[in-house]
C-alpha cells in the first residue's frame, strides 16, 4: 500500500497486473484520497472500452470516478489543465507516445498515476506499461484470484476467441489465472485456455 505522497515535485505510479487484479479500484482509492487532501485531480480512460458508462472509470467491483476519454496521449496533455494530480486507466489502450507526456507532466510538478496491463494474453510485455515501469518512481504489481483454482494470479487468460491483441472483454472473455492454470495460447490452438485442457491430456 503507498503510504507516501510527492511535496513540491511531480512523481509517476504505475498500478500494473493482470485483469481483475483491482488496478482500477486502486487507482480511484488514491485519488479519492488525493480529494481528500483537496488537490484537484483529473482522469482519463480510453475511447476503446466502451464496456461501461463513457464518463465514468468504472472498476469490476462497480467502484466509479468521473473521466475524460482519450483516444491519443496527445489529448491527455491538450486536456490536462493545471490539475495537480492525473489519473489514467487502461494505459495500454492510449495510442502515441503516453510515455513521453507523462514523463513532461512530472517533470513539471504533476503526480500521475497510471493503471494498465503489463503483459497480454499471450503473457508478453504490453507497451506501453513496460516502459512506464521504468520511468515510474513507485511501482505496485497487484494480483487477482484465479478463477480455476483460487490461487493468486498474475497472467490474463483469454477463454474467447480470436488472436487480436487488443480484443475488449470482461468475464466473458478473459479470466484472471496463476502460473500452473495458465495455458500460453500457441499450447491450446483455437481452444486457447479452455478449462479442462490439461485434464484430457
Ligand atoms: P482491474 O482494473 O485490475 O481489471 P478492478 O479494479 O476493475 O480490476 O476490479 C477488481 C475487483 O474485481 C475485485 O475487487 C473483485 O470485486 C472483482 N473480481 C472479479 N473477479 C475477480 C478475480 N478473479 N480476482 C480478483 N478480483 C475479482
Ligand atoms: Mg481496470
Ligand atoms: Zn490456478
Amino acid at each position: 500500500m503507498l503510504n507516501v505522497v510527492p511535496k513540491g515535485t511531480g512523481w509517476i505510479e504505475v498500478i500494473c497486473g493482470c485483469m481483475f487484479s483491482g488496478k482500477t479500484e486502486e487507482l480511484i482509492r488514491r485519488l479519492r484520497r488525493a480529494v481528500i487532501a483537496q488537490q484537484s485531480v483529473i482522469v482519463f480512460k480510453s475511447k476503446i472500452d466502451e464496456r461501461y458508462e463513457s464518463k465514468l472509470v468504472v472498476s469490476h467491483s462497480e467502484h466509479k470516478i468521473e473521466a475524460l476519454q482519450v483516444a491519443t496521449a496527445r489529448e491527455v496533455e491538450e486536456l490536462v489543465g493545471d490539475f495537480q494530480v492525473i489519473g489514467i486507466d487502461e494505459a495500454q489502450f492510449i495510442a502515441g507516445e503516453l510515455v513521453n507526456v507523462v514523463r513532461r507532466l512530472a517533470n513539471r510538478g504533476r503526480r500521475v498515476i497510471i493503471t494498465g496491463l503489463d503483459t497480454d494474453f499471450r503473457a508478453e510485455p504490453f507497451e506501453p506499461i513496460p516502459q512506464l515501469m521504468c520511468e515510474a518512481e513507485v511501482v505496485t504489481k497487484l494480483m487477482a484470484v484465479c478463477h480455476r483454482c483460487g490461487a493468486p494470479a498474475h497472467r490474463t487468460q483469454r477463454i474467447g476467441a480470436g488472436t487480436d491483441l487488443v480484443q475488449i472483454g470482461g468475464q466473458e472473455q478473459y479470466e484472471a489465472r496463476c502460473r500452473s492454470c495458465y495455458v500460453p495460447p500457441d499450447e491450446s490452438g483455437e481452444r486457447t485456455g479452455q478449462a479442462g485442457l490439461f485434464d484430457s491430456e
